[in-house]
């Protein structure tokens, strides 16, 4: 027998680990395989105790916010997938981990599996300034803060004062905005993230510095997000961009003009709405992720025979690729 099958958490974490569990539902783009081993924790001590009980008997582990950045291979992902639903959130006068001066201003205290579009919609309402940016971003804080998300010209990198990590030894500390050299859509944690399951480091919470304003004026400003949104995005499952803008010009202008908007591989198919938007429209069960990375492909050639630039995809490729080893070689670099 697999050592592996026999695997039981301990019951003090009261926790179920389900085998083979299907990642697709749990992604915005409705794709990829199953886990061997998956777990959904509650509390942040839960997910501490687990991803340290998971070093100790050798299981690599993977993160799991929101799913709405992460292409996951249709042969899913080896080791232990940890879903994170830790989404306490709460204003404070100063935050327990605070490693700069504390000023005046309030603190927005989030644990990583919390909606950013909820933790945003909370500070709005409490005429707090500074996340408005972020009420119609998908995805998790622990998404959000390894990877710098932002929109509408904010960014995390422009409230985030400090975050608590699990490192990658297993021991908990505090974690300065500056110490995640933040830039475009990336982060030193980013980079020291794994496309498979392995030891790095976990975001545990975060603390977001924020500005008291006129509430009127901040709601209005995320209400103008949101409706901007609706306009110019599309609604069915999708990852967001697929490619990051190139410098000076836009992915999604890029692929229009290179007359690839309703393109399909597959179930996956470029957005009519937004060309930087690879769509599935069937959901689960429709288009297969080699669908969607021939169709990242396809448009990388394309793009770059009218144009001579290379698009960069911004979404992760994770897991277990075997049979399109030559492709994410290509793709990804
Ligand atoms: C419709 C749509 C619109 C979007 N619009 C935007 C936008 O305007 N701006 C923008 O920036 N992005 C956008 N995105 C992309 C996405 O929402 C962000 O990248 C988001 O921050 C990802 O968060 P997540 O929780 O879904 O991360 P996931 O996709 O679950 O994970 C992404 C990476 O972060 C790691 N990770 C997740 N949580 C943790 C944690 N707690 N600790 C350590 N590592 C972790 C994962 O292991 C993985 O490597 C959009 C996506 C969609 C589907």
């Amino acid at each position: 027998m697999n050592p592996m099958d026999a695997l039981t958490l301990p019951a003090a974490l009261g926790l179920t680990l389900r085998r083979h569990e299907p990642l697709a539902a749990y992604t915005t783009m409705k794709v990829g395989g199953p886990a061997d081993y998956f777990v959904a924790v509650q509390t942040v001590d839960q997910l501490i105790k687990l991803a340290r009980w998971a070093r100790q008997v050798g299981l690599p582990y993977y993160l799991l916010g929101g799913g709405s950045n992460i292409l996951i291979s249709d042969a899913g992902i080896r080791g232990l997938v940890i879903y994170n639903r830790c989404r306490a959130v709460r204003i404070d006068a100063a935050p327990l981990q605070c490693i700069g001066p504390v000023d005046e201003r309030p603190y927005l205290f989030a644990e990583s599996g919390a909606a950013m579009a909820g933790l945003a919609r909370t500070s709005v309402k409490a005429g707090l300034a500074g996340l408005e940016w972020a009420v119609s971003v998908p995805g998790t804080v622990g998404g959000a803060v390894v990877g710098n998300a932002g929109a509408h010209g904010g960014e995390v990198k422009d409230t985030l004062e400090d975050a608590l990590l699990l490192d990658e030894t297993g021991e908990v500390r505090s974690m300065a905005v500056a110490d995640f050299a933040y830039s475009y859509r990336d982060s030193a944690l980013k980079r020291r993230q794994p496309s498979q399951a392995g030891f790095k480091a976990v975001v545990l919470s975060a603390n977001f510095r924020l500005t008291p304003g006129d509430a009127e004026a901040i709601s209005a400003r995320a209400e103008r997000f949101l409706a901007h949104r609706r306009q110019t995005q599309p609604v069915e499952p999708s990852l967001g961009s697929t490619f990051v803008n190139p410098p000076g010009d836009y992915a999604g202008r890029l692929i229009e003009a290179a007359g690839l908007k309703g393109a399909q591989v597959g179930g996956a198919l470029i957005s009519q709405l937004h060309a930087n938007f690879i769509v599935n429209p069937g959901g689960v069960g429709a288009a297969t992720a080699a669908d969607v990375l021939g169709l990242i492909r396809h448009v990388q050639e394309q793009v770059h025979q009218r144009f001579g630039i290379r698009l960069e995809p911004e979404v992760q490729l994770v897991g277990e690729w075997k049979s399109e080893t030559r492709w994410i070689t290509e793709v990804m670099g």
